[in-house]
C-alpha cells in the first residue's frame, strides 16, 4: 500500500512536471523530412494529438492530402484545390512541426519586402542559427505565392515526383498570416534546415507552403526555441522498411524550390 502511494506521489510529480517552465521552448515533431521524401505518407499521428504539443505550427496529412497550417490551436488544411478545409480531430499526419508559440521579439517589415529581404530580417533579430525559431507573420502582402499537393496513392511516389507536378497559388493584396520555422544546418535529413513558412489568409479560404511574397506591411513575431522533441511513426506507415540511409538533400532542394528550380 505504502509503495503504490509512493507511486502516486511520483506521478503526481510528472504531471506537475509536464507544465513546468522546463518544458517550455519546445520544437515538437513527428517522422523525419527524409521520410516524407522517400514517401512515408500514410499518416499515424491524430491532429487533435498535435494540439498537445502546440498552437502554432507546419505539417502535411494523411495520404499528403495538402498543407498543413496550425494558427492560434487550430487545424487548417490546404488542398491541392487551393481551398481551405478544417480536418476531423481524429485525420492522422505522417509529418508535423508545432510549438507553443511565445514570441519574445518583433518588428515590423517595410513594403516590397520579398521572400529573401524577410529572412535576412529575421536572421538579424535572430542571430543564432545553431537553434530553432518559431515565426509568425501578420500583414497584407502585395503577392503570395504558395503551392499545395495532391492526394496520393498507393504505391507512393517519392516527393521530388509529386511536386514536379504541384499546383501552384497566386494571390494578390492579401491580408493574413504566416507560420513556420527556421531550422539549424545539422538537422538535415530530419526537418528543413533554414525557412519553411506556410501561409493562410485572413478570411481562411486560402494559402499554402510559400514559394515567394512581397510585403505590402507586416508584423514579424519570432520565438527562439532551445528544446527538439521528435517522436517517430510507430504503426505501420512503411517508415519501418524505408532506407533512411542515404543524402536527400538535393531531393530537398528541389521539392523546396517549387517548378522554378533548374532541372538536373
Ligand atoms: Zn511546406
Amino acid at each position: 500500500m505504502r509503495r503504490w502511494r509512493s507511486l502516486g506521489v511520483v506521478v503526481g510529480l510528472l504531471a506537475a512536471g509536464c507544465a513546468a517552465p522546463g518544458w517550455r521552448d519546445v520544437v515538437f515533431q513527428t517522422s523525419t523530412i527524409d521520410a516524407l521524401l522517400a514517401g512515408v505518407y500514410d499518416g499515424d499521428l491524430e491532429c487533435g494529438r498535435l494540439r498537445d504539443h502546440g498552437d502554432l505550427g507546419i505539417g502535411t496529412f494523411d495520404g499528403l492530402d495538402g498543407e498543413m497550417v496550425l494558427l492560434d490551436g487550430v487545424v487548417y488544411q490546404v488542398r491541392a484545390d487551393g481551398k481551405v478545409y478544417r480536418p476531423e480531430p481524429s485525420m492522422r499526419t505522417p509529418f508535423a512541426t508545432v510549438c507553443r508559440f511565445e514570441p519574445q521579439s518583433s518588428f515590423d517589415i517595410s513594403a516590397g519586402s520579398d521572400f529573401a529581404v524577410v529572412q535576412k530580417l529575421i536572421d538579424d533579430v535572430m542571430p543564432n542559427q545553431n537553434i530553432f525559431i518559431a515565426i509568425r507573420i501578420t500583414g497584407r502582402f502585395h503577392s503570395m505565392r504558395t503551392r499545395s499537393v495532391p492526394r496520393q496513392s498507393r504505391p507512393y511516389p517519392p516527393l521530388h515526383q509529386v511536386t514536379q507536378h504541384q499546383p501552384e497559388f497566386e494571390m494578390r493584396d492579401v491580408s493574413g498570416t504566416i507560420v513556420g520555422f527556421r531550422s539549424p544546418a545539422y538537422v538535415k535529413g530530419i526537418n528543413v534546415p533554414g525557412y519553411h513558412l506556410h501561409f493562410i489568409t485572413d478570411d481562411r479560404s486560402r494559402g499554402g507552403h510559400i514559394l515567394s511574397l512581397e510585403v505590402a506591411a507586416a508584423r514579424c513575431e519570432v520565438d527562439p526555441l532551445y528544446r527538439f522533441f521528435l517522436r517517430l511513426p510507430e504503426s505501420d506507415t512503411g517508415f519501418a522498411e524505408t532506407d533512411l540511409t542515404r543524402d536527400r538533400s538535393r531531393e530537398l532542394q528541389d521539392v523546396e524550390l517549387g517548378r522554378d528550380r533548374p532541372n538536373y
